[in-house]
């Protein structure tokens, strides 16, 4: 393994899952839904298959099909124009187009502002372009970023901004002025900025504003979003840039040396998923709404100190309150303990300290697994 990658061995989202799968725990670490997105949806693929749509290599941007129908949900949703064939690039899932995006945008030595904690690709991909992260602590209670210590932060060096709201892990979700001032920076230090809106739908207090949305973001922004989280296919692994062309196309030439193309079937279904009705969006969001009271009230029973997320399926949860002092081991021994798997929030910073008692719980569960996965917690 090269030096760009020392420290960036096994994912934690792996090791947690193998952790649940090998002791029988109630999987809460890794984010994944424990029931498959809408039938009808998962038929549409079935039929794309079977119509041989999509067998052979695809468009590399992506199926006309795809694009046109993510040009029509930005302008449903945010009121935003995008040109289906230059300012649209389908991608295999978020994760690949965090990945192109930074590998196209960044030099070497170019300085990296992000959100810490950080969702764990951000950092091994500023590494393999040959960057170097520059940490934008978020701290508990809220977590509501410093603009005052992001505009220090900002150095003749910096090149780009790479956001993430709603925030995995700790449910974050940016407000207007914050935004505004993030884009106000941004214009001013003329800064890129990347950011990755895969919980776009996944918001139960306040609403998401796209970045790109803000006046003079247009030309400097890459917006990341993916239908994994939206749709309950994070199998399916199909994501997308939206951005102004030049951008794009950036990203769409890295990508082209990363998978050429996305696969094809996955990416007719998700078309259709886009146009469902205004009511599968709302109802989504209101079921996870109901599941994140559930968990935040059981968690909080079982002692723990909770930050209520405002979006994301993820809860963060402080152990402090239970005598215990470090997320790391007590992640490590809640299976045995109780049969619960959790993620530790500290492998999210580069300070260990600034989220050590802190612990992941994923609620994109049926709510009798919530349930009783809050139960063995009690019983602890
Ligand atoms: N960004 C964030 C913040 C995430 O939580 C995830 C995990 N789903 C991804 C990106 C990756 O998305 P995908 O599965 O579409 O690659
Ligand atoms: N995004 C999901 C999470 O944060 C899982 C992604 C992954 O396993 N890489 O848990």
């Amino acid at each position: 393994l090269n030096r760009r990658l020392d420290g960036h061995g096994t994912t934690i989202f792996a090791e947690m899952s193998a952790l649940a799968v090998a002791t029988g725990a109630i999987n809460l670490g890794q984010g994944f839904p424990d029931t498959d997105g809408p039938e009808e949806i998962r038929e549409a693929a079935v039929r794309a298959l079977r119509e041989g749509r999509g067998n052979q290599y695809p468009p590399g941007p992506g199926v006309p099909e795809l694009r046109v129908a993510i040009a029509d949900h930005q302008r449903r949703f945010y009121g935003l124009e995008f040109d289906p064939d230059r300012e649209v690039l389908v991608t295999a899932g978020a994760t690949e187009a965090i990945a192109a995006a930074l590998l196209a945008l960044l030099e070497p030595g170019d300085e990296v502002i992000a959100f810490e904690p950080f969702y764990d690709s951000y950092a091994a991909c500023i590494a393999m372009a040959g960057a170097v992260r520059v940490p934008l602590t978020l701290r508990a209670p809220d977590f509501r970023p410093d603009l005052d210590a992001l505009r220090d932060a900002v150095t003749p060096r910096t090149r780009l901004l790479l956001l993430n709201s709603p925030h995995n892990p700790t449910g974050m979700v940016l407000t207007r002025d914050e935004l505004t001032a993030i884009a106000e920076l941004a214009v001013e230090r003329d800064l890129l900025v990347v950011t990755d809106e895969v919980y776009e739908h996944l918001v139960y207090d306040g609403e998401h504003i796209p970045l790109i949305s803000l006046p003079g973001m247009r030309e400097r922004t890459v917006s990341i979003s993916s239908s994994g989280k939206t749709f309950s296919f994070t199998g399916w692994k199909v994501g997308w840039v939206t951005g102004g062309a030049e951008l794009v196309t950036a990203v769409r030439t890295a990508k082209q040396y990363l998978t050429f193309v996305s696969s094809g079937p996955f990416q007719y279904a998700i078309a259709e998923a886009l146009r469902l009705p205004d009511g599968f969006f709302g109802g989504f969001r209101d079921q996870l709404r109901g599941k994140r009271d559930l968990l935040t009230a059981g968690l909080a029973d079982a002692g723990l100190g909770v930050h209520r997320p405002q979006g994301t399926y993820f809860v963060t949860a402080d152990i402090a309150p239970l005598g215990e002092k470090d997320g790391i081991a007590f992640c490590r021994q809640l299976p045995e303990r109780c049969g619960v798997v959790a993620v530790p929030n500290a492998v999210f910073y580069d300070d260990p300290d600034a989220g050590r008692s802190q612990v992941r719980f994923a609620f994109c569960k049926r709510e009798e697994v919530l349930r009783e996965a809050v139960t063995r917690l009690r019983g602890r």
